[in-house]
């Protein structure tokens, strides 16, 4: 038997955290069997779904790399096949049509209420004769489409992740709903008619979903035995927790995909965190992994029962891994359009592709997110830079002045600048004014990037040199601490 998965997403919000590690155990099973991994668009609730929500979910699934084999296809095109089969049931004698009215159904809930029972259908039109059918619809009466679920029955399937499941049809609220009231008879597919619909259609052998649908899952497998269709197996994989232990929501930042994207994150270090939720390697002290890699072991057996937390140290060092283990080429075509993003002029004359590059390099072993090269590199972009408190109190230092000032003397000689040069210069200023080292370095700092802290000094000097902003900053520095 081939393997044929499918993640099936509705479009009613963007790709969700928990919908796209679904996706990534659905593609290394699949890639792990040599099988066809399948994307289908939910949308048939026309009200909440919107194209722009469809477009984000095909954009972040691409940007992860879980490419995928067959689709995307969608619900909303797909409606005859449901009618079809919703006739098909009917016509078993399977499904029928139900006429009770929201008032009846609201009166039948307070009264099991009033009894502490819990919510159910009592099946009141199971077994309607055409006489009272006709009736009904002479008094204008919509309907929908109920699908039988004998009380008695017992729901059992053996899920790939949390072993032997057994649901009692008494458990499942009364018979189902299966589509709504629609002019032509057969009516409006809902969820767990559409999915059984579609999974058969489409020869699905394994449903991977969150442990959220498994009271879904006992009702669909009734769907398949009245279908009489194969039941795929089923693996309900474990819910992502926040750090207490809380189904991870909104509430807790980001949660979709283009959010981790816009926070700088690499598409391969959050897919290599996503598959460590729930899932451990073979050697479980292994957490850098491609998803080819992670494909090659991937297997139920090794996916936990018990919701997983989102640590976002975790996410952050994988993160870190990836990027510094990245060519500075790569990593400066992921950094341009963040710097454009941040307003940062890149001006192909000066900001040449090498010297981005070397800036690239300068920085790129101290980001953990993609996004920290903003902070660290604003100096590097605009003539001006702003001084920051500790700046102007170490240019206000004595001999912050008398440095800038020997420095510039001696660049006006008009030497080159250089690792060598530099070093030098800063050399025989210390000598001449008698000053340490740090002094000296910490004045030039302060005046070149207006801040205390940053990146190697010389490299930060030999960049902005490159552009000709050191001596026209040094020049500033000493005017502008005059008016600190
Ligand atoms: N559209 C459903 C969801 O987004 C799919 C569930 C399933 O995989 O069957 O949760």
């Amino acid at each position: 038997m081939t393997v044929r998965v499918r993640i099936a997403p509705s479009p009613t919000g963007s790709l969700h955290i928990g919908t796209a590690r679904t996706a990534v155990f659905n593609w290394l099973f699949a890639r792990h069997h040599g099988g066809t991994f399948i994307l289908r668009i939910e949308d048939t609730d026309e009200e909440r779904s919107r194209a722009e929500f469809t477009d984000n979910i095909l954009d972040g699934l691409r940007w992860l790399g879980l490419t995928w084999d067959e689709g995307p296809f969608f619900q909303s095109q797909r409606l005859d096949i449901y009618k079809q089969a919703v006739q098909k049931l009917l016509d078993k004698g399977l499904a029928y049509r139900c006429y009770t009215t929201a008032e009846e159904l609201d009166t039948l809930r307070e009264l099991q209420k009033a009894k502490g029972d819990a919510p159910r259908y009592d099946n009141r039109h199971r077994n309607l004769t055409p006489q009272q059918e006709a009736a009904f619809q002479a008094e204008g009466r919509s309907f929908v489409i109920r699908f039988q679920i004998d009380d008695g029955r017992e729901i059992r399937w053996h899920d790939l992740v949390r072993g032997e499941m057994v649901w009692q049809g008494r458990d499942l609220g009364g018979d189902m709903v299966i589509a709504r009231a629609a002019e032509d008879g057969v009516g409006q597919p809902l969820y767990n008619f559409a999915v059984v619909v579609d999974d058969m259609d489409m020869d699905i052998t394994q449903v991977i979903r969150g442990e959220d649908h498994i009271a879904n899952t006992a009702k669909q497998i009734l769907l398949y035995e009245a279908f009489g269709a194969k039941v795929p197996e089923f693996a309900h994989t474990p819910l992502i927790l926040n750090q207490e232990g809380r189904k991870l929501s909104k509430r807790d930042g980001v949660t979709s995909i283009s959010d981790f994207q816009q926070m700088g994150f690499t598409p391969e270090a959050l897919v290599n965190y996503m598959t460590l939720l729930g899932w451990s390697p073979v050697d479980s002290t292994q957490e850098i992994f491609s998803l080819a890699g992670a494909a090659q072991q991937f297997g139920f057996e090794r996916v936990n029962k018990a919701g997983a937390k989102f640590d976002w140290a975790k996410l952050d060092w994988i993160n870190s891994q990836y990027i510094h283990a990245m060519p500075v080429n790569k990593l400066t075509d992921m950094l341009i359009p963040i710097w454009e993003a941040a307003g940062y002029k890149l001006d192909g004359k000066r900001h040449e592709r090498a010297w981005l590059e070397q800036l690239t390099g300068l920085i790129g072993a101290s980001l953990t997110r993609l996004t920290d090269a903003v902070a660290m590199t604003k100096p590097f972009f605009g003539d001006t830079i702003e001084f920051q408190p500790e700046a102007t109190t170490q240019l206000q230092q004595p001999g912050s002045v008398t440095v800038l000032e020997e420095v510039l003397k001696i660049l006006a000689q008009g030497q080159e600048l250089t690792e060598a040069s530099a070093q030098d210069i800063i050399k025989q200023v210390m000598k001449a004014q008698n000053l340490k080292k740090g002094v000296v370095m910490k004045a030039l700092r302060s005046a070149i990037s207006g801040e205390v802290h940053g990146p190697d000094l010389i490299q930060s000097w030999l960049l902005l040199n490159q552009l000709g902003l050191d001596q026209p900053r040094l020049q500033n520095a000493i005017t502008a601490q005059a008016n600190f």
